[in-house]
């Protein structure tokens, strides 16, 4: 094995190698303090500085005006899918959501046992290939929040365009998670995973709209209240220090690319090398899903043979280009693109496409 492969994976994900070089670097002696920085106390200076930094770059990096508030929370998105209806929804409010995939699905079952729940478009119908359009959602009168999956890791679709309703918007952002710009006057809070795009496994960061934390939830445990997180600045209790380190680093490694604006520009450029392969090909690569929903993340493609689809996955790897298996409830092929992902690994990943297509058409 080379030193490093080209890792499509879909999550965790690859990150930007001079972040983990400069974390090994700092790893066993951090900041001259004569300990790591999984060694010291949370409430360490030191480590204070570290916390207040990452904070800082994700509003920075995010663009979320004063009206927001950021937290770090554990237990990644799907402890999101509670915390949401949990804190937001009191007696006899409702919140519609959108089934456009595994993950819309699951915020939906995990979202039922605390609220009146309804889904208000169902992607079921036309196989998860697409997100809807706004005049096809049914949100009904007095709904607290609309529930929405930006993009759906597994279908390899994502929302282009924002549903126009009057109801706030509440996303689970995870797999695009500050690849995009975000509307956020459409929002009352925006959460995601960080391990798709922004550093490893270990926590979710939640952006709240302020003013509804006067009226979230008292009567569930501490650590599930957003207003707690919020007023604690996210040290409540030991966080998850390694990660939220890494994801500063991550953070300032996208600002000094440009920011949001490169980081949006790039992603596109990158998906757009793989699609117009797929498009180019004849028929040879195919993709299940709607040409305007077409992920800039996870970009889903089958082969005309399963057969084919086991010996393109030998021979990439066999390059250093892993982890192309889709997932394993669909099948086929898929290249995850993350932020991290330089349009080199993605050229690479390209040519080997029409280099197969060439050998074994
Ligand atoms: C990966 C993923 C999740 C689950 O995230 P965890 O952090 O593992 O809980 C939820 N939603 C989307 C869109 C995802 O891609």
């Amino acid at each position: 094995m080379p030193d490093r492969v080209h890792n499509f994976c879909a999550g965790p994900c690859t990150l930007p190698l001079p972040v983990l070089e400069e974390v090994r670097d700092e790893f066993v002696n951090f900041n001259d303090e004569g300990m790591s920085l999984i060694e010291m106390s949370h409430r360490a200076r030191a480590y204070d500085e570290v916390h207040q930094n990452a904070m800082r770059l994700a509003v920075e990096v995010s663009g979320a005006p004063d009206e927001f508030g950021v937290m770090f929370i554990q237990g990644g998105a799907t402890l999101q899918f509670a915390m949401v209806p949990m804190n937001l929804l009191g007696n006899a409010q409702r919140a519609g959501y959108i089934n456009s995939g595994t993950w819309g699905k699951g915020a939906i079952t995990d979202a039922k046992p605390h609220g009146d729940i309804y889904v208000a478009w169902d992607g079921d119908e036309t196989g998860y290939t697409r997100m809807p359009h706004t005049a096809e959602l049914n949100v009904e009168q007095n709904t607290r929040y609309l529930h929405v999956t930006s993009n759906e890791t597994i279908g390899g679709i994502r929302m282009a365009d924002w549903p126009e309703v009057d109801a706030p918007l509440v996303a689970d952002m995870s797999s695009d998670y500050l690849s995009r710009s975000i509307p956020w006057e459409k929002f009352d809070l925006v959460y995601g995973g960080v391990q798709k795009n922004l550093g490893p496994a270990g926590m979710a960061i939640v952006f709240v709209r302020k003013s509804i934390l006067e009226n979230t939830s008292r009567n569930i445990a501490r650590y599930l209240r957003y207003d707690v997180h919020h007023d604690k600045d996210s040290l409540f209790n030991t966080p998850p220090m390694f990660t939220i380190y890494l994801v500063g680093k991550v953070l300032g490694w996208m600002k000094d690319k440009g920011g949001l604006p490169a980081i949006e520009r790039e992603a596109a450029e990158k998906a757009a090398l793989l699609y117009d392969t797929i498009d180019a090909s004849d028929g040879y690569y195919t993709s299940p899903v709607d040409r305007a929903c077409r992920s800039h993340m996870n970009v889903v493609f089958r082969l005309p043979t399963e057969d084919l689809e086991k010996k393109f996955l030998t021979d990439s790897h066999g390059e250093n280009l892993v982890n192309l298996k889709g997932h394993r409830s669909v099948g086929g092929c898929r290249a995850s693109i993350y932020n991290a992902m330089p349009t080199s690994s993605v050229k690479a990943l390209a040519d080997f496409m029409a280099e197969f297509q060439r050998a074994n058409g």
